[in-house]
């Protein structure tokens, strides 16, 4: 029987595969992304394993909060402000999601269109 596919994201947290993380605490990891659509891109990510934005519980607010914080903070460290910067989570294919773990997209360091293509 094949076991299944390690999720990308948990083996980035995981310390498997390599990563260049601009944060991390305990319950939350920030790490460039490997494909940048702009000239910061980094990835939030929570350590639980948590599909997408879809399948966040009631019971899982405070961990939302936390993503929306270090995002908030990643921004900031990064010198987005107060030139201002995008938040994007994709979710299922028509949006576009590629790693079925929930991440926020953080951008910045250009100006970008609406809506998106
Ligand atoms: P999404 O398409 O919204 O699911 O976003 C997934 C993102 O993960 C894409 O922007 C990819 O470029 C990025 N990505 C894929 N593999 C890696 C990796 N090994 N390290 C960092 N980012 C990655």
């Amino acid at each position: 029987m094949t076991e299944p596919t390690p999720c990308l994201f948990c083996r980035i947290i995981a310390g498997e595969i390599p990563a260049t993380l601009v944060y991390i605490d305990e319950e939350v990891v920030a790490f460039r992304d490997v494909n940048p659509q702009a000239p910061v891109h980094v990835l939030v990510v929570p350590r639980e394993h948590v599909r997408s934005v879809a399948d966040i519980t009631p019971e899982q607010s405070p961990l939302w909060a936390r993503l929306l914080h270090v995002a908030q903070k990643v921004a900031q460290d990064e010198g987005l402000d107060p030139d201002g910067w995008r938040l994007v989570s994709n979710v299922g294919p028509n949006a576009g999601q590629t790693v079925d773990h929930l991440h926020l997209h953080v951008l910045g360091g250009r100006s970008m269109s609406w809506p998106p293509g």
